[in-house]
C-alpha cells in the first residue's frame, strides 16, 4: 500500500532541463576550431536525449545563446516539425536532434556579421529560460510536481557588464527552487560560480572538450537529489567579489550605498542609482551648531 502511494507519488513529478548553449562564434573555443561547436551540439543533444530517456514524463528545452540574441532551438516556438521513425529510433529524439540543428543553422546564417569578438547575451538567456521554466510550472496539470534545472554550457568570459541581470537571475531562480548548472569550457566564471553555489548547482570548468559528453552524463544528468548520493568533482572555493555599479568591474573593496546597497568602487557623492546625497568625507566637523534662521 505505502508503496503504491510512492510509485503514485512519483509519477506525478516531472524533471524540466532546460540547456542553455552558447553558440557565439567570438568564443576561444570556436575561433581556434569551429568543428568544436558541432562537438558542443551534438554533446548537448545527446545529453538533452539521455535527460529524456530517463522518464517519459521529463521535459527538455535547449535555448541558444547568440552575440546578437536569445533564441529557442528546441521545442520549436509554434509548430513542431514533423518526424516519421528512422531506424527505429525513438522519434521524440530524432525530432530534438533535428529541431535543434535546424534552428541553430538558421540563426547563423541570419546572424549579422561581427568584425570584433562580442559578448555572449548570457544572463538574458538565463532569464529566458526562467521564464519558460516559470511558463511551464504555471501550466503544469494539477497534482504535477515540476522540478527544474538550468545547465548552462559556455566557453565565454565572463561579462561584469551582465553583473545586475546575472545576481536578479540567481535570486530568482534561488526563489522559484530552480537549480543552475554551469559548465564552464575556457575560463573560470566567477559570478556564474556564485549562481550555482547559490541555486545549489554543480559548476565544472573543463580544460579540454575530450569526453564532453561523458562530463555532462556523469555530473550533470544526476539530478540535483540523486548526486547527494554520488562523488562528484569536490566544490571549489567561490569567489564571492561583487562588481562595481560605475565601471562594472570586479572589486575586493568598495563603498556601499546605504540606501539601495549599491557598489561603487570610488567614492561619489550621489549614488547614481537611487540618488541619494552623502557628505564628502572629511576631518570630522566641530560640533554641529543650531541652524540660524533666514
Ligand atoms: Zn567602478
Ligand atoms: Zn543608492
Amino acid at each position: 500500500m505505502e508503496k503504491a502511494a510512492a510509485e503514485n507519488d512519483d509519477s506525478g513529478s516531472v524533471s524540466l532541463l532546460v540547456i542553455v548553449l552558447d553558440t557565439n562564434p567570438s568564443q576561444r573555443i570556436v575561433r581556434q576550431n569551429p568543428d568544436n561547436l558541432s562537438q558542443c551540439l551534438d554533446a548537448t543533444v545527446a545529453f538533452g536525449n539521455a535527460h529524456l530517456m530517463q522518464k517519459a514524463q521529463n521535459k527538455l528545452a535547449v535555448i541558444s545563446c547568440h552575440h546578437h540574441a536569445t533564441d529557442f532551438l528546441y521545442p520549436m516556438p509554434v509548430k513542431q516539425l514533423e518526424v516519421r521513425q528512422v531506424d527505429g529510433q525513438y522519434e521524440v529524439f530524432s525530432l530534438v536532434e533535428k529541431t535543434v540543428k535546424q534552428r541553430l543553422s538558421h540563426i547563423i546564417t541570419n546572424a549579422p556579421k561581427i568584425t570584433q569578438p562580442n559578448e555572449s547575451l548570457l544572463a538574458g538567456s538565463m532569464s529566458m529560460a526562467l521564464c519558460y521554466v516559470a511558463r511551464m510550472q504555471r501550466n503544469a496539470q494539477p497534482g504535477v510536481k515540476i522540478h527544474s534545472r538550468i545547465l548552462v554550457l559556455t566557453g565565454s568570459n565572463e561579462c561584469a557588464s551582465q553583473y545586475m541581470t546575472y545576481m536578479n537571475v540567481f535570486f530568482t531562480a534561488q526563489k522559484l527552487g530552480i537549480v543552475i548548472d554551469v559548465c564552464a569550457l575556457d575560463k573560470s566564471l566567477s559570478l556564474l560560480q556564485q549562481g550555482c553555489d547559490i541555486t545549489g548547482g554543480q559548476y565544472l570548468r573543463l580544460t579540454q572538450l575530450d569526453g564532453l559528453l561523458q562530463y555532462l552524463l556523469w555530473v550533470f544528468l544526476p539530478d540535483p537529489k540523486t548526486r547527494q548520493m554520488l562523488v562528484l568533482p569536490p566544490p571549489t572555493k567561490v569567489d564571492y567579489r561583487a562588481a562595481c555599479f560605475c565601471h562594472r568591474e570586479m572589486i575586493d573593496i568598495g563603498y556601499v550605498c546605504s540606501v539601495c546597497l549599491s557598489i561603487f568602487c570610488k567614492f561619489s557623492p550621489i549614488c547614481t542609482t537611487c540618488h541619494t546625497v552623502f557628505k564628502v568625507p572629511g576631518p570630522l566637523p566641530p560640533k554641529p551648531k543650531k541652524k540660524k534662521k533666514v
